[in-house]
């Protein structure tokens, strides 16, 4: 019987121990026994599928990638430590020296880092290609590219790229196409539909959703997560047992989560249209975002994230930033708290002036994860810090 997302969310669960819970136990353990000889011989011979060392698997984090996978349609998953260990594993199992990877220019800050200082040590090299030209990626194929990588909807400036044409140009030229479905979560939109190979996801975000733990997982195609899996098996970047846990249960409410965050999100953006302290506002599913109609055809709703700009530039954006009196000042996102960030000088200070113009960065951008407070308190706030 197939049930549908929010039932799989709440009712895939590991099997039930001798004391017959409801609600599933911790698995604090490092290491698992073996019956016999037998039994560990087989077992490290990978002749059985068991628990062996937490490293390798354990049951928490099992559970955790099993609910991912079903709502992504993976085959199967691996989960780390934090959203950037699932990164760095796919890459670093799946690339060898000489390889290429294209990449969406919009990228999460310390993704772009991880390509620009640390993969040219390996001799893995990367290019860019501009998220509104996606038919320059043709030409930026070479012989030694081996992935398109792309997030959707991007950080910070909430812009869309269609993941339907970079399923058909990454099947054309034989590529694997990972996405970074973070900024959407798996309840909102499942690139694997849209032809993905690999989804990747920070689950400190709005699969955690009460900024509680670090985690990442990486779901996909047996094959490609067979890979990932030998490379991190022994590298070391699981998730741990505890924080698995907290994101199981976590997933038993994304949906209902998700849909307020969308619910919020969309009543400040379209209060924000309208208002003389900014000059633009931009969300998914504004009719304005110049991406709309792409954003409706593989997007449940829009998001978490509203991006505007204040009128008056840095002066004005440090003045909105300290009127600010019940939001968060910080830098996470997928919060039930609403949390205001100012990219230019926060996740993408490391790039120059130009390369954040180049990605849509003004000094007087700011980024609204809106959370789950009521939306007058939220409106009200954001209201009084601009006026
Ligand atoms: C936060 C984030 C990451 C990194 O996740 P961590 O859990 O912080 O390591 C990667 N991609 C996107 C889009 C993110 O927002």
């Amino acid at each position: 019987m197939n049930n549908k997302f929010e039932t799989d969310a709440i009712r895939t669960q590991i099997e039930r121990s001798q004391f017959l819970e409801h609600s599933v136990p911790m698995y604090l353990t490092s290491s698992f026994v073996f019956d016999d000889a037998e039994d560990m011989r087989a077992s490290f011979a990978e002749e059985k599928e068991r628990n062996i060392y937490s490293r390798y698997s354990n049951p928490n984090s099992s559970e955790f990638v099993e609910k991912v996978c079903k709502m992504e349609g993976a085959e199967d998953g691996f989960a780390f430590a934090s959203g950037m260990a699932a990164v760095f594993s796919t890459f670093a199992a799946l690339l060898n020296s000489g390889d290429h990877i294209l990449s969406a220019r919009s990228i999460f800050g310390s993704t772009h880092s991880l390509f620009t200082n640390f993969f040219p040590k390996w001799n893995i090299d990367h290019s860019y290609f501009r998220i509104d030209a996606l038919e320059e990626i043709d030409n930026l194929v070479t012989k030694n590219t081996k992935v398109i990588y792309a997030e959707s909807p991007t950080n910070p400036g909430v812009d869309i790229l269609d993941l339907e044409k970079l399923g058909e140009i990454a099947k054309k030229h034989n590529l694997i196409l990972i996405i970074d479905n973070c900024f959407a979560s798996p309840y909102l939109q499942q690139p694997i539909k849209f032809g993905a190979d690999l989804v990747i996801h920070s689950g400190t975000k709005l699969m955690d959703g009460q900024g509680r733990v670090l985690a990442g997982v990486t779901v996909g195609s047996k094959e490609l997560i067979d890979t990932i899996y030998r490379f991190s098996r022994i590298t070391g970047p699981a998730l741990s047992p505890f924080n698995a846990w907290v994101l199981s249960k976590s997933l038993e409410t994304l949906a209902v989560r998700v849909d307020r965050h969308c619910e919020n999100a969309l009543k400040l953006a379209e209060f924000l249209e309208g208002h003389e302290g900014i000059n633009w506002v931009r969300y998914p599913f504004l009719k304005s975002h110049p991406k709309y109609a792409i954003a409706k055809k593989q997007m449940k709703a829009g998001g978490c994230v509203v991006a505007f700009e204040v009128k008056g530039g840095i002066a004005a954006g440090q003045h909105f930033f300290n009127a600010i009196r019940l939001l968060s000042l910080s830098a996470n996102l997928g919060d039930s708290r609403t949390i205001v960030t100012h990219p230019a000088s926060t996740t993408h200070s490391k790039l120059s002036p130009e390369e954040r113009l180049s990605v849509g960065i003004t000094d007087g951008m700011v980024r609204v994860s809106v959370g789950l407070e009521h939306i007058d308190d939220i409106i009200n706030d954001i209201d009084q810090a601009l006026s």
